[in-house]
């Protein structure tokens, strides 16, 4: 048995380990963490749910799967009486007044969130640096990034000081941070979990979506959370994703697609693109179909992606003013208040993507950037539809080069920008997409068709024992 989740639980129950006790010992592995990657640690609020498992276990009933487990929360997401930050100064005093539906399915099944994850402010960033409260550091190189914007997320699931992590993903914010730090995460497809309680950042492709370290966890956590929620008219009716999913082998035959041009770019790196085609090649070998595939050049999914990104939080931050929510300043009029509050607590990049999303939406500029994107945007949907009546799944790096350093995403945005090549696309077609810390320096990216994330997880369980 691999699962994190169903092993604790077992010591549960079992009375091997009090409720209390596991939650203080993950308590004390954030308290002295030197990985930055806690904003607000729940200790209070956690202890007292913990209290109440092990009085269900002194009166001998059972408890549930997920009771008592301690989980982590990205700080993007409300939870009720928590602060709720951002990563940012502007609401970094800020509670949440409610919670939102995917952590309240979590705290309704029994689990204990025990801590507020580092981010990049506002999902906006690749590399968990874009944050008020320090860099969050790779689980595996501290001089590294963590990745982001769920950078925090995915290093306290490294690192073991939760069990699993809900991060959010826009354009790639689970699947990276996961690939750079070697653990499982998942972006489901568009819809099938509920965004309200989730701060906007672009609300046409945010996700919620478990991080994890292994298939098992994420497959409760994702059933734990889907479904359809009156409060989120995006929301789809979803079949939870069965049991035999990971364990049925994948089946002889299976056509497994792959883009030639992610994979023939002068910007991958030669160690990724050498592992890839090796496990292509195993791939091959062992009875499937591989299929290489055309598609768009990276630069127009990064474009396409960062204008409508940009526009999108540029409309959803614009409540950010200072009247309702988080830091006032004043001035000498109401124009002048809201200028200086916003001008002093978002961060650098988040008002540049403020400034680049107002001039994506203005007038003159709207038709040939806004619109434009957006027909992108139907035509890349549009490949995707055809590609998988081709294909079962696709397969793909989770990004074009290593891990990079911490500092050096700061110096040039643009960089960091084109470091999404791979993910975002995804993002824009609203397909369900794993990284599994398998095969590259970075992961293998395993994607499927609106809805068929069972096969995501069948196919990264046969790459886990053939890579
Ligand atoms: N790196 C991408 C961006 O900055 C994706 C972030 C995300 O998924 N929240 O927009």
């Amino acid at each position: 048995m691999n699962s994190s989740i169903k092993a604790l639980h077992q010591r549960l129950q079992q009375k091997e380990i009090s409720c209390v006790a596991l939650v203080q010992e993950k308590l004390d592995l954030l308290n002295s963490s030197t990985y930055n990657s806690s904003n607000y640690i729940l200790e209070e609020y956690a202890l007292k749910l913990a209290k109440k498992v092990d009085q269900k276990l002194a009166d001998n009933e059972t408890i549930g799967l997920l009771e008592g487990i301690p989980f982590g929360v990205k700080d993007v997401y409300l939870l009720q009486g928590t602060y709720s930050s951002a990563s940012s100064d502007f609401l970094r005093n800020y509670k949440s007044p409610y919670t939102a539906t995917a952590i309240q399915k979590l705290l309704d099944a029994g689990a204990i969130p025990i801590v507020k994850e580092n981010c990049d402010s506002f999902g906006h960033g690749s590399s968990s640096e874009n944050t008020v409260f320090g860099a969050v550091k790779n689980a595996i190189d501290q001089n590294k990034v963590a990745g982001g914007s769920s950078g925090g997320s995915a290093v306290n699931v490294a690192k073991n000081f939760t069990t699993f992590s809900i991060g959010g993903d826009t354009g790639g914010s689970i699947r990276q941070p996961a690939g750079y730090n070697n653990v499982y995460g998942l972006k489901p497809t568009y819809g099938k979990i509920s965004r309200y309680g989730l701060m906007a950042y672009a609300s046409s492709t945010d996700c919620v979506g478990p991080i994890a370290q292994n298939l098992e966890d994420i497959q409760i956590v994702l059933n734990t959370m889907s479904g359809l929620d009156y409060r989120d008219q995006t929301t789809l009716v979803s079949e939870p994703v069965s049991d035999e999913s990971l364990s049925r082998p994948l089946a002889q035959g299976t056509k497994i697609g792959y883009y030639k041009n992610f994979i023939e770019s002068d910007a991958l790196s030669p160690t990724i693109k050498a592992d890839f085609k090796a496990m292509i090649a195993k791939l091959e070998a062992e009875g499937m179909e591989i299929v290489p595939l055309d598609f768009f050049d990276a630069s127009i999914l990064v474009s396409t992606y960062y204008a409508l990104a940009m526009a999108e939080t540029a409309s959803n931050l614009a409540r950010l003013d200072g009247t309702n929510y988080g830091v006032r300043e004043t001035g000498k009029d109401l124009k002048e208040g809201y200028s200086i509050t916003r001008s002093e607590n978002f961060t650098a990049e988040t008002k540049r993507r403020i400034v680049g999303g107002n001039q994506v939406l203005s007038q003159g500029h709207s038709e040939e950037i806004y619109n434009k994107a957006q027909q992108l945007r139907q035509q890349i949907s549009h490949h995707f539809d055809e590609d998988f009546k081709k294909v079962d799944v696709v397969l793909s790096p989770v990004t074009p080069n290593p891990v990079p350093e911490i500092g050096n995403n700061l110096k040039n945005p643009m960089t960091m920008y084109l470091s999404d090549a791979y993910t975002v696309g995804f993002s824009l077609g609203g397909l369900p997409t794993l990284t599994a810390p398998l095969a590259m320096e970075t992961g293998v990216q395993i994607t499927a068709a609106k809805k068929q994330e069972a096969i995501l997880f069948t196919c990264a369980n046969f790459l886990k024992q053939v890579v």
